[in-house]
Parts: structure tokens; C-alpha cells; sequence
């Protein structure tokens, strides 16, 4: 298991831009991978370029052990690194194929929210309630338990001891080349092209404690 470190690079999308037409546009993608994600790549590089001591670490800890990083890249580093990794969860959460919820996600998710439908209903609200910039998460705890957590900005769900397994971002360049002010549609849109392959491999790693695994392209 080889974890990404200094210096980060910008991972190609594990699809074509238009792969995910008509839910996200061609356009959006360009843009939030390209520029948006790209931007973070390259400051957080710049940001750890002078601290020859952190290039062999990984996204995770950068994130984790923030709070021993120097003083006044601190703040920064978590910023940035936590970009990177929620960017790289979030283009990895979607896909063009068809995939199924199955198995032990099915499971959990209908014995911590009751149904399909309540689940759903429950997302979309707290999405929609999220004021400003930041992502609606469905993340486990360590028993396996699911949770929906809003975090602001660029928050991980590591930071609280979770372990992430899908993630939407709501900041506005997500959605707003496509579906400019209408936030509901574009929720609606992420949930035909969620990736529940992916979410049900790290809903294992979260069972099996790998966690440091769901950044990981497979
Ligand atoms: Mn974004």
C-alpha cells in the first residue's frame, strides 16, 4: 500500500469529463477537477515545500497529526491537504456505470436509517441545510455504525474519528455552471451517478479498520 506525500499530484479523474452527462456537465468537471482541485494540489505543495522532515507524509496524517505541523503552516496544510482528500473522495464517489448499494452499506444503511426513501429524505435535507461552503458526508464510526455529518469548507470527517464513504460537495463551482442557484436538482443529479462500488470498498476498510485505504484509487 503505497500512500500519496510531497509532493501531491493531481490525480487524472478515474472518468472522462462528459462521463457523468446529463447529472454533472462536461464543463463543471473540467473546471472543479482541473482548477479547483488542481489549486489545492499545488498550494499545499508549495506549503510543505520548504519542510523537507513532512514530504513523506501522507494525505491522512497531514490531517490527523495537523495539530504537531509547524505554527504558521498549520492552519494552511490543514486547508489544503483536506481539499486535496475530500476532492479525491468525492470525484472517486461517482461514476458512470450503473452501481448497486448491496451487501454489508446496504445493511447498515437501512438498519440506521429505516428505508431507502428515509435515507434519502434525511440527505437531501441536510444537504439543502448546509449554509455556505461544504459537504454533506456519510461516514462510519468505529462499530460500523453510519452517520450523515455536515463539515464546513474543506473539514474531514478523519478530523472527528470517522471514517469517510461518500461525500457531496455543495460549495457553489460544484453545481452552479450547471444548475446555478438550484442546489435540490443537483443533489438530485448526484444520486444517479453515486459510485457504490467504491462507497461499498470503503465501507469494508471501515470494518476492517483500513481507513488510511479509502484514498486510494482502486
Ligand atoms: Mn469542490
Amino acid at each position: 500500500m503505497i500512500l500519496q506525500h510531497y509532493p501531491f499530484e493531481l490525480l487524472p479523474l478515474p472518468y472522462h469529463y462528459d462521463a457523468l452527462e446529463p447529472y454533472i456537465d462536461m464543463e463543471t468537471m473540467y473546471f472543479h477537477h482541473d482548477k479547483h482541485l488542481g489549486s489545492y494540489v499545488n498550494r499545499l505543495n508549495e506549503l510543505l515545500e520548504p519542510y523537507p522532515h513532512l514530504h513523506n507524509w501522507s494525505l491522512e496524517r497531514l490531517i490527523l497529526e495537523n495539530r504537531t505541523l509547524p505554527e504558521d503552516i498549520q492552519e494552511d496544510v490543514l486547508k489544503n491537504a483536506g481539499g486535496v482528500y475530500n476532492h479525491q473522495l468525492y470525484f472517486s464517489g461517482m461514476s458512470p456505470s450503473v452501481t448497486e448499494l448491496k451487501g454489508k452499506l446496504k445493511d447498515a444503511l437501512l438498519l440506521d436509517f429505516g428505508t431507502w426513501e428515509e435515507f434519502y429524505k434525511t440527505f437531501v435535507e441536510m444537504a439543502m441545510k448546509i449554509f455556505g461552503s461544504g459537504y454533506l458526508w456519510l461516514a462510519a464510526d468505529d462499530k460500523g455504525k453510519l452517520v450523515l455529518v455536515p463539515l464546513p469548507n474543506q473539514a474531514t470527517p478523519l478530523s472527528i474519528g470517522l471514517t469517510p464513504i461518500l461525500n457531496l460537495d455543495v460549495w457553489e463551482h460544484a453545481y452552479y455552471l450547471k444548475h446555478q442557484n438550484l442546489r435540490a436538482d443537483y443533489i438530485n443529479d448526484w444520486f444517479h451517478v453515486i459510485n457504490w462500488a467504491e462507497a461499498g470498498r470503503r465501507y469494508q476498510n471501515a470494518l476492517l479498520g483500513n481507513f488510511l485505504q479509502n484514498s486510494i484509487l482502486p
